[in-house]
């Protein structure tokens, strides 16, 4: 039986698809490459030794995910497959609504066709909104200030209204922090289009010299240097608990939702420390108007992730920019 990894070509999928192989279990990947390239899957062949079943298709393709299902033996799915631009989202909701909310809808009717009803989700702290306290439960009330967020909230929703109306659905909704990091190797990692809105992507290419200077977004916010915190989540713990979760699910049938973050916050300042430690050399930026939209802090309570999973991250800061270091000096271009 194998885990069909929608988004599989993807910056978190390819992650997935590795540990997942390590860890023993069969994948299937299945990507539109709208965000990605075929080659992080030939790199994780090159790591693991033998060949990952791929098919290019978009989940909004029923007959295109027929096919995949009829070809494999799948008994759950890992759903990384979405567009996940804030920015991109705002100006152009259609897309995002289409994509992301549509794309799962007929994912999930091919699933139930198929007799398929394990599913872990990727979600977002992007659900609690502008949080009103850190650090977040899973028990915060939800919200959403962008059409990306509100992708999320309702698919949230629709998988919670699914699990109440048809018994039989195991699901994970597994709401991520900040992912970060690369494998350890330098093989895989972040590879983003164009220039990076995230602070680590941009940061590493400043690094590499594609960028002058890291624009820190807001040296006013009430926190202890003034810069915006963010609970920043290795993306190999990150997968790791995605397997965590689908074993819960073996044990605990219904649904779940978890935080998958580290239970601490980084500023800013601290990242742009940690990233130079890295590098060996000071990364320079300049402290400009914070970015509209931005919580001064978001970080998760992970308490409930520990206590039911059994997992907790453990790839601290200095070991997440060591290896985006790994990863971005050795692909200054990416997969390209
Ligand atoms: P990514 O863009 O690297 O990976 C997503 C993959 O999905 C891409 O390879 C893209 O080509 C594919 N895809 C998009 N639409 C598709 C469609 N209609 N059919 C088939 N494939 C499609 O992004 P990522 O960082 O790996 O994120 C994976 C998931 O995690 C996304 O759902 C994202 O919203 C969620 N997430 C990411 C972050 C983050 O900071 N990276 C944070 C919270 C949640
Ligand atoms: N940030 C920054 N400069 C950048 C990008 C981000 O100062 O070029 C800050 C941003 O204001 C936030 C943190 O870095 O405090 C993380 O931002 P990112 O976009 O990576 O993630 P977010 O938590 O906003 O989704």
């Amino acid at each position: 039986m194998a885990i069909l990894i929608t988004g599989g070509t993807g910056y978190i999928g390819s992650h997935a698809c590795l540990e997942l192989i390590r860890a023993g279990r069969q994948v299937v990947a299945l990507d539109n490459l709208s965000n990605s390239r075929r080659a992080a899957l030939t790199r994780v062949e090159g790591m693991v030794g033998r060949s990952i079943p791929f098919h290019q298709v978009d989940i909004r393709d029923r007959a295109g995910l027929e096919g995949v299902f009829r070809a494999h033996e799948i008994d759950s799915v890992m759903h990384f497959a979405g567009l996940k631009a804030v920015g991109e989202s705002v100006g152009q909701p259609l897309r995002y609504y289409d994509n992301n909310i549509n794309g799962t809808l007929v994912l999930l009717e091919v699933m139930r066709a198929a007799g398929v009803r394990s599913m872990v989700f990727s979600s977002s702290a992007t659900v609690y909104g502008d949080p009103k306290r850190v650090p977040v439960t899973e028990d915060f009330p939800l919200a959403a200030t962008n059409p990306y967020g509100r992708s999320k909230l309702f698919i949230e929703d629709m998988l919670r209204d699914l699990v109440r109306a048809e018994p039989g659905w195991d699901i994970a909704l597994l709401r991520y922090f900040n992912p970060t990091g690369a494998d350890e190797s330098g093989l895989i990692g972040e590879d983003p289009n164009g220039i990076p809105n995230n602070l680590v992507p941009y940061v590493a290419q400043v690094a590499v010299g594609k960028h002058d200077k890291v624009a820190v977004y807001g040296g006013d916010y009430p926190t202890r240097d003034g810069t915006g915190i963010r609970d920043y989540i290795h993306v190999t713990d990150l997968v790791i608990g995605h397997l965590r979760a689908l074993e819960k699910l073996a044990s605990h049938p219904g649904l779940v939702t978890y935080n998958l973050g580290t239970g601490r916050g980084y500023s800013v300042l601290e990242m742009l420390a940690a990233f130079a430690r890295a590098v060996g050399r000071p990364i320079p930026h300049e402290i400009v108007a914070r970015r509209p939209g931005d919580a001064a802090e978001c970080w998760s309570d992970a308490t409930k992730a520990k206590t039911e999973l059994g997992w907790v991250a453990v790839r601290d800061l200095d070991v997440m920019c060591a290896d985006v270091w790994r990863w971005q000096s050795r692909n200054p271009a990416g997969f390209a």
